[in-house]
């Protein structure tokens, strides 16, 4: 998934987003935040159904725990890490990230479909939107 938004933030995106942090601290030193901000998007909202990309260890786990003492929600059990609680992981990849064997990875199936997706909604660089109350 890397290949997607390499390089951003870059230093347009910072020059814009410093615009628009100045811009909000007048607007909240002035009081002029208490409507609500109407911006694109469609609604009503999909309830959101997760991300079907759950890690799992495969054989060169060697039970460091070192996966289960990062993950941040606590996915992982301490007393077998090559275990997933699939309820509760939130697919951050974190665990992927800190594994020192890289015995963690996610299923290629699973993968390739994602990345055919985002290649669709994230190949092409996008310029920012930043909303604001007039
Ligand atoms: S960090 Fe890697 S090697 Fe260590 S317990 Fe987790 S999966 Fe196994
Ligand atoms: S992907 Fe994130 S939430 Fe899921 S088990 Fe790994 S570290 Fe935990």
């Amino acid at each position: 998934m890397r290949q997607f938004a390499t390089g951003r933030p870059d230093a347009q995106d910072e020059e814009e987003l410093r615009g628009f942090a100045r811009e909000l601290r007048f607007k909240i030193d002035e009081g002029e935040l208490s409507d609500p901000i109407d911006f694109p998007g469609n609604r009503p909202y999909r309830e959101y159904g997760g991300v079907p990309m759950k890690p799992k260890a495969g054989k060169a786990c060697i039970q460091c725990g070192l996966c289960a003492k990062e993950c941040p929600v606590g996915a992982i059990p301490d007393e077998d890490p090559s275990k997933t609680d699939t309820s509760a992981c939130i697919s951050c990849m974190r665990c992927i990230a800190v594994c020192p064997r890289k015995a963690r990875s996610v299923s290629k199936a699973f993968l390739t479909a994602g990345s055919m997706k985002l290649k669709k909604a994230c190949g092409t660089p996008k310029k920012n939107e930043l909303f604001l109350h007039n």
